[in-house]
């Protein structure tokens, strides 16, 4: 981006204006029209379990896939907030257009805190702006499941000084149409498991041998298919700041909040059809109510209370983003963590209420008010970083953390 100077009356030296981030009604009618065609071709992307190329297209000609790479580096400047809207507007379209936009923007959450401030990554930074770059994230390796924080395959240095990463990524998200994979890794050939770096692995240095293929229920576009990564590049594509900063202060916090975006479009989606079915019905039977109605309310009720959980999430997290203390403190942590897991339960009874609001209708996959494919997509969600794992993880902190004194009515702290 070309730097804009202000050239002040006659007496003072022009002055660099700082490029101004994207407005937020500029971003709203940029989103609707990319979740418009999202939406065209969602019912086309699950039944095929395609990749959906002509929302991915939209997204980079509409210049979102940058929109939360700062302004200074070409890019929109979005907030997390902001960015968890696009989720949310996508998530009512195509569930899998919106977790790919989400896991890419998870992955450059990271990179724009932990590691701008860097040469290479701001570079890179900037080329995802320019070319509109699609980051695709790997974590799962082998068996290890969603055992985030353990990898098995290292960094290894070359005698050339170069460094080779050679890892079983099980399952790993539209890796074919990514343009570049952001992954964690052992640092070097003698760290421990837990001892993690992340890497940004560019297309033209790597090649992924397809290893197992993606037949699911739902989120069938996601393409998260299994592959055998081997990969070269500089040492400087290595991020400086430990995996395990990273993953506490930026990749938990935005990667559950983006996820729950994307969730609550899905309950939402279902919501909205759940809605006109019962308004028609009603209109048909003279202001009779179909008996599943009732299943109406307690989706709108479950709608609105992951609003609720999801708003407050953001305000945390935003009122610690600024104090890296804050951020990893182990009552945020704990919760940031359990939204996740509440999020994406609430989520699927969300959809099932819809589902069973619509009955028969909602049941069917051929007509307006049919449910499945939001009932499969949603069913990823506690799944998706397994629930199991998470609550079993925090059994301990979760024992350190104070039973509230109050609901805040006294002023008390909560
Ligand atoms: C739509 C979708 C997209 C994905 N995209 C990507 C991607 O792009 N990149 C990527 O790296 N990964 C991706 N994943 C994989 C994801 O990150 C997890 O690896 C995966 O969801 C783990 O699922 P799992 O149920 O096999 O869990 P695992 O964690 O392997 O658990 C397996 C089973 O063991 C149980 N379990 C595990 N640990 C415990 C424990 N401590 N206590 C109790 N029970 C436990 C669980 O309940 C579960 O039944 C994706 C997954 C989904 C669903």
């Amino acid at each position: 981006m070309k730097t804009v100077y202000a050239l002040d009356a006659v007496t003072r030296a022009p002055e660099p204006i700082a490029p101004e981030p994207i407005a937020a009604a500029e971003i709203a009618a940029r989103t609707a029209r990319v979740a418009a065609i999202a939406s065209a071709h969602a019912e086309a992307v699950d039944r095929d379990g395609r990749f959906p190329q002509e929302a991915m297209d939209a997204l980079k000609a509409e210049r979102l896939l940058s929109i939360m790479v700062p302004a200074e580096l070409d890019g929109g400047g979005a907030s997390v907030g902001q960015v968890l809207d696009i989720c949310y507007a996508l998530g009512r379209s195509c569930a899998s257009t919106a977790m790919i936009f989400a896991m890419h923007q998870i992955k450059a959450a990271c990179l724009i805190r932990h590691a701008a401030h860097e040469p290479w990554h701001a570079g890179f930074l900037r080329r995802v702006a320019a070319q509109q770059l699609l980051l695709a994230s790997s974590t799962t390796e082998g068996q290890g499941g969603g055992d985030v924080r353990s990898s098995a395959a290292p960094v290894s240095q070359g005698e050339d000084g170069r460094i080779r990463l050679e890892r079983d990524a099980t399952v790993m998200s539209y890796g074919a149409q990514a343009d570049a994979i952001v992954t964690t890794a052992r640092r070097d050939d003698e760290a421990a498991a837990s001892d993690q770096v992340l890497v940004v692995l560019e297309k033209a240095a790597y090649t992924l041998t397809p290893t197992l293929a993606w037949e699911t229920l739902g989120m069938r576009g996601t393409c998260s298919a299994g592959f055998a990564l081997k990969a070269e590049g500089a040492q400087a594509q290595v991020l400086s700041e430990p995996y395990a900063v990273i993953h506490a202060q930026t990749m938990t916090p935005t990667a559950h909040l983006l996820w729950s975006g994307v969730w609550a479009g899905i309950a939402a989606s279902a919501t909205d059809r759940a809605q006109k079915f019962l308004r028609k019905a009603a209109r048909k039977a003279g202001g009779q109510l179909p008996p599943g109605a009732p299943h109406y309310t307690r989706a709108t009720t479950a709608l609105r209370t992951l609003q609720g959980l999801i708003h407050e999430g953001l305000a945390e997290y935003e009122a610690r983003a600024g104090d890296p203390q804050a951020l990893t403190h182990v009552d945020f942590q704990t919760r940031i963590t359990l939204l996740k897991v509440e999020v994406s339960e609430l989520a699927v009874s969300a959809v099932m209420s819809a589902m069973r609001a619509c009955g028969l209708s909602g049941y069917r996959n051929d007509g307006d008010a049919s449910i499945g494919r939001l009932l499969r997509d949603v069913l990823s969600a506690p799944i998706m970083i397994n629930n199991d794992r998470i609550l079993a993880n925090l059994g301990a902190s979760a024992l350190l953390s104070e039973v509230p004194q109050s609901l805040g009515g006294f002023g008390l702290a909560r």
